[in-house]
């Protein structure tokens, strides 16, 4: 047994110091995966598993409104059925709680919290003389409320919670880092988003908060996710810097998008799992067509998720970064016909 813990030592060191991947399924469960989840996941599974990687299941089920777990074990058919596996899991967010509180309490203890009471009317306001510009920090408002005033207030209100950001010009608000599709990114978060939501007012943790802790809790070493998350990534290094985690290396992939440009999303229910498998499109077809967007394979090839794991490199990803319409090409359209 001395033995075997000798070999569980040195495959342990081994595994940290080689850099074994560890990549991450982050589904909601809010609907059915669609194409566009689905081909995230495939190039997650697809790096992890071509440095022989793996793959951890989350299910981000933090919103009262996303704990469907119908929806959950349906999600987690479908990756099976796509042959897209995981290696530990499934975890569940609404089962850590108790980490996110841990966290809020550390940030807390460094005086980088306030209560907020800005309604979403409030913050309209204050952001739409801007309306035409991208960014809208958050003007501030409730940041140098006095305690008297919180104290009063918290008697009628439930309150959000913000994190602070530092101004712009400290060096710590200032945030940049490689993406492996799309390179180099820069963000002066005083600029973008100001100081962040990080606990709705009816204490949801938030998103941000959420990621950061279970990517750190999880050992995650590579998040590969759809490029509308690419701006949120800014803030959950910040939050990282401020909790002492690591920073994993980031990875965002094309979203699909419909003929009017909008992000495929679980209302396109012609285009989810639930519509393919009924009308008998097998999982290889899904995966052959969804690695022809990256070229990785023929249109119309058939292929495994090992298949595009053994093909699989990030350049293909590099080579094919905008967006794309799918339903201008996609061959398989189950409804095609009617
Ligand atoms: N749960 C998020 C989603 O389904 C993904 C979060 C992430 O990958 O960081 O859109």
């Amino acid at each position: 047994s001395r033995q075997l813990r000798f070999c569980i030592y040195l495959c342990h060191g081994a595994l940290t110091t080689m850099g074994t991947v560890i990549g991450r399924f982050a589904p909601s469960p809010s609907g059915r995966m669609h194409l566009g989840n689905v081909f995230s996941a495939l190039i997650a599974w697809s790096a992890a598993k071509s440095e022989g990687g793996k793959i951890v299941l989350r299910i981000e089920d933090l919103d009262p409104r996303a704990q469907n777990p119908h929806t959950a074990s349906l999600l987690m058919e479908d990756l099976q059925w796509l042959g897209l596996t995981w290696d530990a899991g499934p975890f569940f967010q609404s089962d850590r709680k108790e980490l996110y509180l841990n966290a809020l309490t550390k940030l807390k203890s460094k005086d980088l919290l306030y209560p907020c009471f800005c309604s979403r009317a409030d913050l309209h306001a204050a952001t739409a003389p801007h309306a035409s510009d991208q960014m809208h920090p958050y003007p501030g408002t409730c940041r140098n409320l006095s305690e008297e005033e919180r104290e009063k207030r918290l008697l009628h209100k439930a309150a959000a919670t913000r994190l602070k950001v530092p101004p712009s010009n400290n060096p710590t608000s200032f945030i940049a880092f490689t993406d492996l599709v799309y390179g180099t990114y820069r963000e002066n978060l005083a600029c973008t988003c100001g100081d962040f939501l990080i606990q709705r007012s009816d204490n949801v943790i938030a998103y941000q908060l959420a990621v950061t802790v279970d990517d750190a809790d999880m050992g995650i070493t590579q998040v590969v996710r759809g490029c509308d998350l690419l701006s949120s990534t800014a803030r959950q290094i910040y939050l990282q810097h401020l909790l002492g985690y690591k920073t994993p290396t980031y990875a965002h992939v094309p979203l699909l998008v419909d003929s009017d440009g909008r992000r495929l999303s679980k209302r396109d229910k012609d285009l989810d799992l639930g519509s393919f498998k009924a009308h008998g499109i097998s999982a290889e077809q899904l995966i052959g067509f969804l690695a022809s967007l990256i070229g990785l394979a023929e249109p119309q090839e058939e292929l495994s998720a090992s298949e595009v794991a053994r093909r699989f490199s990030w350049n293909a990803l590099r080579n094919h970064r905008e967006n794309v319409n799918i339903r201008n090409i996609f061959p398989l359209d189950p409804f095609s016909e009617l």
